[in-house]
């Protein structure tokens, strides 16, 4: 078996893919990845292999003016036609209101989608590309986020957070020049994304153990490398923007045309660098959407931390507000899962008392209460989809429950090593977050404590994935979790 941690960017997308001892073939559909500086000029070779020849640009107005001053020469030369749209909205949701708007201005005789964007973007356009059966390539405007390598796209349906399993795009281009322009909050989305990996490969391997699913070791490695990798080279990408932002005072532009060589020396050797902790940063994300796509589900990259975020997404959406960036989010519910297991991990769970605990929990379990407390936390639309989708995989049935809690009854010291052994402390995963300035509370994101509470509570039922908040129902704790 080949140990995916060994393997370069290039070879992990080898067309012939790996046989793994977890049983599958890993293998995922990208053909070319190029990032570095002046990538998209690889963007007419790459046209090239997929056989575009007219393709349909997807951006918005914030990532059209970042790269089509990179991209508008290239096509200029090997003379290509295209047709573009270009979304006008301040705030773009991924929801059937853009795919719908998508469709309706496709120009049908382009044969490839060419996605200029990050989260969102990529998103829709895999939707849509999927829809319409072609190719897709996407050029990166943001390491921001990890989806850019996933078969998965993050959407809203029916209000709903959901994850729809569509064609990962066959092609993705990151040039730093572009990359580079990206806003510092984006950078701390990117990172905060990356931290969520403590949490998902944690309770992967603990649902492996509780409810047998799938769980492949190689792939968990895969992502643990590469979280390493950007956490030992990102201190310096959060220096060089506000190094950068203080350039850019008008006091210091005076300064700055005055600079010596051995200064404008400097200036460059920090832009390389910076371009080089970009490039680390973005190859991370890519790994690690490689390795959902690998798994052919999303656990190896979310957990409990994302479905906070979701939680309050679907929140925000409700209230008509815009939600913070998904990765700004994500680090918070990092850190809340992180807390919650700081508690857990000093919890008799397999004590007689905890057990009998448990037991009585269920047996005083009111279906009618659990639906109520749904349409509080998710409105009564999409609480609809939430209680049928629950109801048809048995989510509370009686039965399960005991089988689960059987097995962490078993399995419960176990589970404490694997806690201890994949998440950071409390305190240390404060002091990196602290480092990279990104938020530590739900009110620095605009959310209550009682938001804070009900996305914990909620997070159980945003779909079919057994996390920490399912364990907390089984234990009979999480109606009374204070967080
Ligand atoms: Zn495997
Ligand atoms: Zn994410």
């Amino acid at each position: 078996m080949r140990n995916l941690t060994e393997l370069s960017l290039t070879e992990l997308i080898s067309p012939q893919g790996f046989d793994c001892d977890c049983g599958k073939h890993h293998v995922m559909a990208i053909r070319h990845v190029k990032i570095g500086e002046h990538a998209i000029e690889f963007l007419s070779e790459i046209l090239q292999d997929l056989t575009i020849k007219k393709p349909f640009f997807i951006s918005d107005q914030n990532t059209y003016r970042a790269a089509w001053q990179y991209i508008e020469p290239v096509l200029h030369e090997v003379q290509i036609e295209y047709s573009e749209f270009v979304y006008q909205e301040e705030h773009l949701e991924p929801n059937e209101y853009a795919v719908g708007s998508l469709t309706m201005a496709f120009d049908r005789s382009c044969d490839g989608i060419i996605v200029i964007g990050s989260g969102v973007l990529n998103d829709i356009g895999k939707v849509f590309a999927n829809a319409v059966k072609l190719p897709q390539v996407v050029i990166a405007t943001a390491a921001s986020m990890d989806g850019y390598g996933s078969n998965n796209a993050s959407m809203i349906q029916n209000g709903l957070k959901v994850s729809l399993y569509n064609a990962c795009p066959q092609a993705i281009i990151a040039d730093t020049r572009i990359l580079a322009e990206e806003p510092v909050h984006m950078l701390q989305a990117g990172l905060g994304d990356m931290l969520a990996k403590y949490v998902s490969i944690c309770e992967w391997r603990i649902s492996n153990l509780i409810t047998g699913e799938y769980y492949c070791e190689n792939i968990a490695s895969l992502i643990r490398s590469a979280l390493k990798k950007i956490l030992d080279s990102a201190g310096g990408l959060l220096q060089h923007k506000e190094n950068e932002q203080k350039k850019n005072s008008k006091e210091e532009q005076i300064i700055d045309r005055e600079k010596t060589d051995e200064q404008n020396r400097i200036i460059k050797k920090d832009r390389s660098q910076y371009y080089q902790a970009i490039e680390n940063l973005f190859e991370g994300l890519l790994i690690t959407g490689l390795a959902m796509g690998f798994a052919e589900i999303s656990r190896p990259a979310s957990g409990l931390e994302h479905y906070f975020s979701h939680v309050w997404e679907m929140m925000s959406l409700q209230r008509g507000k815009i939600p913070q960036l998904h990765g700004l989010q994500v680090a918070v519910g990092t850190l809340l899962s992180v807390a919650i297991w700081q508690k857990l991990l000093v919890y008799p769970a397999s004590s007689a008392a905890a057990i009998n605990k448990a037991e009585q929990f269920i047996d005083s379990f009111d279906q009618i209460q659990w639906e109520n407390m749904v349409r509080r936390i998710y409105g009564n639309k999409t609480a609809v989809q939430v209680i049928a989708a629950a109801n048809a995989e048995g989510r509370n049935s009686k039965e399960k429950h005991a089988e689960r809690l059987a097995m962490i009854k078993e399995k419960w010291h176990e589970i404490i090593n694997i806690v201890k052994s994949e998440l950071p402390g409390y305190q240390d995963l404060i002091n990196i977050m602290r480092k990279y300035d990104l938020p530590l509370n739900p009110q620095e994101i605009g959310y209550s404590e009682q938001d804070k509470q009900d996305a914990l509570i909620g997070s159980r039922e945003v779909r079919n994935k057994y996390v920490t908040s399912s364990l907390l129902w089984d234990l009979g704790l999480l109606y009374e979790w204070e967080i």
